[in-house]
């Protein structure tokens, strides 16, 4: 991020005249104050900080005046606003490729307003490569031109090394072929000058050559179906070893690496871009070795036949090498083009598919095909465009390669006339010249496969190399007892931005923590790091004592138990979802589960019992059902550690209390970390911890904190009175009141009677 921009010497004599200061830091901004693109420059200086657009001061405010700086995301953007008291003014606007250096702004304002004074180092996070200052590829830091080709091209053979003796087949194949090839011309030549236009030329001579002739066709076409065979084999195991390595590499990543990226995009990186180095591995690569081999021993039979005449083959390449090379950047940025494009209407559709239920509730169906039609347009666009430029290029490509061949047959049937030369040779000739124009044509698409194939390479390797994301330390797998201690624990989603702020939390094994706080306060983040979803930035976790970092990680979460507001069940029976984390596990061990989760009687009651289908295209479980399901999945592990968030909080309250007493009987003796909306349901938690903007605001039992009079006694009596006013409506409405547990403290309970409004 570049924290100091050069400003135009305009905007620099403005800052000057208007005297605003020596300038610490300046930052470009984009949109000006009716909302349109504009290219001005917020700047803090010495005394102010100021917005600059246009040749003129726009925003001007001194810095020791200013108590807060906030820099506000908005729809595609945000805007930098500056307090002073109660006043409130708006710095800059911008889009949101400017939002981070906005937060850094934000922060060192802020610094400056509690009297630090912090020197800032300019980094530069742009996607473009630091070489050549090229755009990167979309959604990767590949540059297509500085990129490394061979070292691309070396990495594909390192992993089609094990099928390397299907190569050597192929490789046999293409020789046989290569010599069937050319011994056909010869056996034309005989053909022709021996029994067609040779008065003494038998029936029998004929007869021969015509039989050699269909021998050597039914040979070659043998051993291109086995060519084809085994090529298929290589380059099928080698795409499902590129895929498998792929996806390895995603499952292994960690959730903040994994944020950042596409949906789309990854899927085409599985599929498309192994399944196209596959087709280059099949039709391209191999075949070179043979078209070139094939190219340079024809070339030599016709230069040591007539040098003459095989120079005449050669003399429109020149013209033609020239036009290609110039041409070639051409097509790469069409194929490029195409590329993101394509990328685009995927991830496009993708966003859709997996946003159906939103698009459909807002009645945006409409919107949603227009976006998509836009999309789909483009790559319709820039495919037609392709299309034609490959339509001309191509052909006329070939006809001024083949050129040569009239020219071969001009010299050539002049000798022929002189009686210098027989008409068989002329056709022999005639018939390796047409190889050598077929090499050519390859060759010429070579440049289009290569750069496909080298980009979709990149793409896939690109994931390979990437980090994991999840820091690992001399791994270990020591028992887990359920001691849980942050300590000074710093965290934030981007580098610029903390979410939790020295969070420091000493928690005894069984001791059940309710986590609560405004939404935003950064619960779900403790739970986050506490699941290892993501590793701290500063201070640690620690588990009996032990670094979370330095035990197995893998190991570490077989020891947790997670019972999320949305649990997801994989396509499968309801059996294999319940042993999800422990697939060893036994019927027994499974229906034991089921039952403290008080899932047991109503799995008996679907239609094939703890082998009934669901997921995805499955038998449709309500909300409270898939909850319970998800509750004995986590029991199944007998695991040390429980996480609840929000477990409870998308049923209702009667099924609530059927998972209210399960997740009783879950928590008992184990560690328990839960977030629950409904404050009632964290009535049986041994300490409530109140966050408020990343740090612990309050921490006491319900009582001690009910009499405190903080946050957590106006969350409550907020909550009261909003589940007073449900209850009135409900009362009103149907002529009953919600049944339910109640509050901490209060009447009612899990399983038991309907109670007043909770809380
Ligand atoms: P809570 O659970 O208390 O509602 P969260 O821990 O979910 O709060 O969020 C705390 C802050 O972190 C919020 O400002 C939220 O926008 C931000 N945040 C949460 N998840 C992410 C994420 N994956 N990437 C970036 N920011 C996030």
């Amino acid at each position: 991020m570049i924290l100091k921009y050069d400003m135009d010497e305009a905007s620099e004599r403005v800052i000057e005249n208007a005297r605003l200061g020596n300038v610490c830091y300046c930052v470009p901004f984009d949109v000006d104050r009716t909302g349109k693109f504009t290219n001005g420059y917020f700047v803090i200086t010495d005394k102010n900080v100021a917005s600059i657009d246009k040749g003129e001061v726009v925003f001007v405010f001194p810095i020791d005046r200013i108590t807060k700086a906030e820099s506000c995301e908005l729809v595609g953007g945000g805007r930098l606003e500056i307090r002073a008291g109660d006043e409130y003014y708006v710095a800059a606007e911008f889009s949101a490729e400017h939002m981070p250096v906005f937060a850094m702004m934000e922060r060192i304002i802020g610094e400056y307003v509690e009297g630090e004074s912090v020197v800032h180092e300019s980094f530069d996070e742009s996607k473009k490569c630091p070489k050549c200052g090229r755009r990167y590829l979309k959604n990767t830091n590949i540059c297509p031109h500085c990129s490394d080709r061979l070292g691309t091209a070396k990495r594909l053979a390192h992993l089609a090394a094990p099928c390397k003796n299907l190569y050597i087949i192929i490789l046999l194949l293409f020789w046989a072929s290569s010599g069937v090839m050319l011994i056909s011309p010869v056996i034309q030549k005989h053909m022709i000058n021996d029994a067609i236009i040779n008065p003494e030329g038998t029936i029998g001579v004929l007869l021969l050559c015509v039989v050699l002739t269909a021998l050597c066709n039914m040979a070659s076409t043998g051993i291109s179906i086995a060519q084809k065979v085994v090529s298929t084999k290589a380059s099928n195991l080698l795409v499902r070893d590129l895929r498998q390595a792929v996806y390895a590499k995603l499952q292994g990543m960690g959730i903040s690496k994994l944020e950042g990226k596409k949906t789309g995009d990854m899927m085409q990186r599985i599929n498309h871009d192994t399944s196209r180095i596959g087709n280059f591995i099949q039709n391209t690569a191999i075949t070179a070795i043979n078209e070139i081999i094939l190219f340079i021993g024809v070339g030599i039979i016709l230069f040591a036949y007539n040098w003459k005449m095989a120079l005449l083959i050669l003399l429109p390449i020149p013209f033609v090498i020239v036009i290609v090379n110039k041409m070639r950047h051409e097509v790469r940025r069409r194929f490029r083009t195409a590329r993101r494009r394509e990328d685009k209407m995927t991830s496009k559709l993708n966003d859709i598919l997996n946003g159906m239920r939103v698009v459909k509730a807002f009645g945006q169906e409409d919107r949603a095909i227009e976006e998509f039609r836009t999309v789909a347009g483009e790559v319709r666009e820039q495919s037609e465009s392709n299309e034609k430029f490959a339509a001309v290029l191509w052909p006329t490509v070939r006809f001024l390669v083949g050129f040569g061949s009239y020219l071969i047959l001009m010299y050539g049937g002049s000798l022929v006339v002189d009686a210098k030369l027989t008409l068989g040779e002329l056709m022999q000739f005639s018939t390796y010249a047409s190889y050598i124009y077929n090499r050519l044509d390859w060759f010429s698409n070579l440049p289009k496969n290569l750069s496909e194939a080298a980009t979709s390479a990149q793409r896939v390797f690109e994931v390979l190399d990437e980090e994991q994301g999840a820091l690992t330390e001399n791994e270990t797998k020591p028992a887990i007892g359920g001691d849980v201690k942050f300590n000074n624990v710093t965290f934030g989603y981007k580098s610029y931005q903390s979410v939790v702020k020295n969070f420091t939390l000493d928690v005894k094994k069984g001791e059940m923590i309710g986590l609560v706080g405004h939404s935003g306060a950064g619960k779900s983040t403790v739970i986050n790091l506490l699941m290892r979803l993501y590793d701290v930035d500063e201070g640690e976790i620690l588990i009996d004592g032990m670094n979370i970092r330095s035990i197995d990680s893998m190991y570490y979460k077989h020891n947790l138990g997670i019972v999320l507001q949305e649990s997801y069940l994989f396509a499968g029976s309801i059996m294999s979802n319940i042993c999800y984390a422990k697939p060893d596990a036994t019927a027994d061990d499974v229906i034991r589960a089921a039952k403290i989760a008080n899932a047991h009687d109503f799995i008996m009651r679907l239609p094939n019992g703890y082998d009934t289908y669901v997921g995805e295209k499955g038998y449709r479980l309500s909300g409270g059902e898939r909850q319970r399901i998800a509750i004995a999945r986590a029991v199944i592990s007998d695991p040390k550690i429980l996480i609840l968030d929000e477990a409870t909080a998308s049923v209702d309250t009667e099924t609530e209390a059927q998972i209210q007493q399960a997740l009783g009987r879950l928590i008992k003796g184990r560690t328990t970390f839960a977030i629950a909306h409904r404050l009632s349901t964290l009535k049986n938690a041994n300490r409530l911890v109140v966050l408020e903007e990343g740090r612990i605001a309050e921490v006491g039992t319900h009582n001690e904190l009910m009499e405190k009079d903080g946050i957590y006694a106006s969350l409550v009596r907020a909550q009261r009175t909003m589940n007073a006013i449900s209850f009135n409506a409900d009362a009103g409405g149907k002529g009953r009141g919600p049944g339910g547990p109640g509050g901490p403290g209060g009447p009612g309970g899990p399983g038991g009677p309907p109670g007043p409004p909770p809380m």
